[in-house]
């Protein structure tokens, strides 16, 4: 069965559209189970009906005519139910409805599963059959299950396509198609998507037309030339090391790259008007899904060499590509991974939206957003990204969801809460130069989270009293290689000197995670229960040593560097790290730098931290809550993965148990504590963490005069007694709604979101 089912999906996967996707479905399944009838029913998310999309049994001439309100029939039974539903006798079920135009009288037993993706129910894959006799076994109802959970996914993303080309599920025109994903940087942006891909690729090569076939066609040859070239470098390079049997690998190779095998049939697709990159990835998907279902091993085999043969045309073809994509005044960046890099390619100015497929609201390329003030959605699973380009995009990061060509009225109403929001913006301009003091007089200093120059002239335009969090992992990761300790040391003075004399906090390197360096990867099954922050460096001195050193040189004459540790999760580890600081110190100042002994301060990111605060903070100046991590720790929810996006809740009454612990622990042994994870510059969670007694609040620029407006209208008072409201409560969600609530009541509605958006009913997933 597992055989049959994998060439099921491998077919289903490489159908060009919907319509053949479902095709191949009822055909295959019906096959395979050696039934009458296989049909598949789709829930039309704009009639709200399940539509009769493709059939092997029934009528055709019913496919697309005949439907179900949600609720009626067996298929509305089994989509209602969640479950599958298994009949001998149909007909004699209450809940049976006829259509004459299917010719369904003949049938009677009757098996069907749902459609179910991302808790959604998409449709019912039926099967049924003539005689009375044949009852569906639970190995084939468990069958017909793994179908359709494994199919889900593959039909979300056709349907898309489909809604995303302007079609419904009947034909008819769509509007305002929506996707939900999680919401990555508030705010709204209108623009037009760019779609950015990994190069080298293939399936991830829009589907477009050829403009010049001419030109794709010279393109093309000319990549084969240079593949076939270099293949021929390689055969010759390593000639006296191979047998001659192995040598003959290289001649498989060539001769795949004849004028008419492989490239024939890329020219003969070229000539019909598709791109060259395009009429590429047909062939070579074409040949692999055809090795794929070739049960020689040996035949298998050779698809790795035709993947491999695409990949190289490719890269040749797309040499120098990326450089010379055009991008649109108002650009909407789409990919399936963005990355910091990604967003520093857009000319500046241009940039106004962010769509990620991959990761989440906590993600690093998402914080970054945040300080860039670049509205953003990630985790949207399911999107056609090639379809995206070229399109008019809405981007609400408010509510984590994207429309695609907007129509005129939902332009409009999103181009009002632009507006607002701008205005909103100059409004707060004026409190720069403040003091956060809540109206009982309760100072809490604002500070901001920096990894790159601009968030720093941001922050310095919002106010910010310092910086709480400089992530020096950001400038590692857009090198190639480890910055050297004079590059560091650069680095490190444009941040100390923008705020001296307000302190700045260096956080010493803290990769692993999800945070890579392309040139010291870390493989690991597990990464954020791996080596990470503070344990790489201790295992590398060399890095840690070099890192204070340049920080040190960096602060001569300013005197205003913190030094902070993340992912500590034991004493050992922070006494450790104070001995190579001592050590750095001294040998800089022997060296004749007039630098003072930096403060140092650990990051509570992990749950053991929290119980040894008072050890941890024994022995350092400083405590810094990191609660992007101790939420994902405390919770056990991946903070980068969208499927996993609804239970990660820093309002969870655990993590503000643990918080509340933290700050109280920590001012016991007389030490200050701060926090610089995202739920600081959350208005209600910055309320909450004041009234905890935290005793500064970093970050990110965009966030921080939403958080002074509220707490300068604010008494202390007030904010303790809803701490102490919200501490009794035992839902994340009743907390938030409980702090919103108050927020609003307070008149600061429109920090949360500005006016009621549209929420995703038309969703095409
Ligand atoms: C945190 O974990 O809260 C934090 C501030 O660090 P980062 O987001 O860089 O992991
Ligand atoms: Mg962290």
């Amino acid at each position: 069965m597992l055989g049959i089912l994998r060439s099921i999906v491998q077919e289903v996967n490489s159908a060009r559209d919907l319509s053949e996707a479902l095709d191949i479905i009822v055909s295959r399944v019906q096959k395979a189970m050696g039934t009458e009838v296989c049909s598949v029913y789709l829930l039309d998310p704009a009639s709200n009906r399940y539509i009769l999309m493709a059939t092997e049994g029934l009528y055709k001439d019913a496919v697309g005519n005949v439907s179900l309100a949600h609720s009626e029939g067996l298929v509305g039974l089994v989509g209602s139910r969640e479950e599958p539903i298994n009949l001998e006798d149909a007909p004699s079920h209450p809940r049976y409805r006829y259509f004459p135009e299917t010719g369904e009288e003949r049938f009677s037993s009757f098996l069907g599963v749902p459609i179910i993706h991302h808790r959604a129910v998409l449709g019912v894959l039926v099967v049924q059959q003539r005689e009375n006799s044949r009852c569906f076994d639970e190995g084939e109802e468990a069958f017909l299950v793994t179908i359709s959970a494994q199919l889900a996914g593959v039909i979300a993303h056709s349907e898309a396509t489909g809604a995303i080309s302007g079609l419904s599920l009947t034909g008819e025109e769509a509007h305002d198609v929506c996707f939900s994903g999680v919401p990555g940087a508030p705010g709204v942006a209108i623009g037009t998507g760019t779609v950015v891909y990994p190069s080298a690729d293939l399936d991830v090569v829009p589907e477009k037309p050829a403009e010049d076939i001419d030109h794709e066609l010279e393109l093309f040859w000319s990549a084969v030339q240079a593949v076939k070239e270099d293949i021929e470098r390689v055969a010759n390079r390593l000639a006296s090391q191979l047998r001659p049997e192995e040598q003959a690998l290289f001649d498989v190779y060539l001769r795949m790259l004849d004028d008419g095998a492989l490239p024939g049939e890329v020219v003969s697709k070229i000539q019909e008007g598709i791109w060259a990159q395009g009429a590429l990835k047909q062939v070579i998907q074409q040949y692999i899904r055809h090795f794929e279902m070739m049960d020689d091993l040996y035949l298998q085999e050779r698809m790795v060499d035709i993947r491999d043969l695409g990949r190289r045309l490719l890269s040749h073809m797309q040499e120098g590509e990326q450089k010379h994509l055009e991008y649109p005044e108002r650009t909407v960046l789409v990919s399936e991974e963005l990355t910091p890099a990604m967003l520093g390619e857009v000319p500046k100015g241009q940039l106004v939206g962010l769509v990620s497929v991959k990761g989440s609201s906590n993600s690093h390329v998402a914080i970054l957003a945040r300080a860039m003030g670049v509205p953003t959605v990630m985790g949207l699973v399911d999107i056609p990204v090639n379809q995206l380009g070229g399109r008019e995009l809405v981007v609400d990061g408010f509510e984590g969801q994207i429309f695609a060509s907007p129509s005129a009225d939902l332009r409009a109403f999103y181009q009002a809460i632009c507006e607002e929001e701008d205005e909103l913006f100059r409004g707060l301009e004026e409190l720069r130069d403040k003091p956060c003091e809540t109206l009982d007089g309760h100072r809490v200093p604002l500070l901001v989270n920096t990894g790159l120059m601009t968030d720093v002239v941001r922050s310095l335009s919002h106010g910010a009293e310092g910086i709480g969090l400089y992530r020096t992992e950001v400038p590692f990761m857009i090198k190639d290689r480890f910055p050297s300790e004079q590059e560091q040391r650069e680095y490190y003075r444009e941040q100390l000197e923008a705020f001296a004399p307000n302190p700045v906090t260096m956080r010493t390197l803290d990769i692993g995670g999800d945070k890579a360096l392309t040139y010291f990867p870390i493989q690991e099954e597990n990464p954020f229960l791996g080596w990470r922050g503070i344990r790489v460096t201790l295992d590398h001195p060399e890095i840690f040593l070099l890192q204070v050193r340049a920080m040190l040189k960096a602060s001569e004459g300013l005197n205003n560097l913190q030094i902070m540790l993340p992912m500590i999760s034991n004493v050992s580890e922070v006494e450790e790290s104070l001995h190579l600081i001592y050590r750095v110190y001294h040998e800089v100042r022997e060296e004749g730098y007039d630098v003072h002994m930096p403060k140092v301060g650990v990051m509570i990111e992990v749950p053991a931290a929290v119980y040894q605060i008072r050890e941890l903070a024994d022995r350092v100046d400083f405590v810094s809550v990191g609660s992007n991590d101790l939420t994902q720790y405390l919770l056990a929810v991946d903070r980068n993965n969208p499927r996993v996006a609804q239970l990660y809740h820093s309002y969870h009454p655990a993590v503000l148990q643990a918080l509340v612990r933290i700050a109280q622990d920590t001012h016991a042994v007389g030490k200050p504590v701060g926090i610089c994870g995202e739920l600081a510059g959350d208005p209600g969670g910055a309320l909450l963490l004041m009234a905890m007694g935290y005793d500064s609040l970093s970050m990110n620029a965009a966030s921080l005069p939403k958080v002074k407006s509220v707490i300068r209208s604010v008494d202390r008072e007030w904010a303790v007694q809803l701490l102490q409201d919200v501490l009794l409560l035992d839902s994340p969600h009743v907390i938030k709604s409980c702090v919103d609530l108050a927020l609003r009541n307070a008149g600061f509605g429109r920090y949360l979101r500005p006016v009621k958006t549209p929420v995703c009913e038309q969703t095409a997933i």
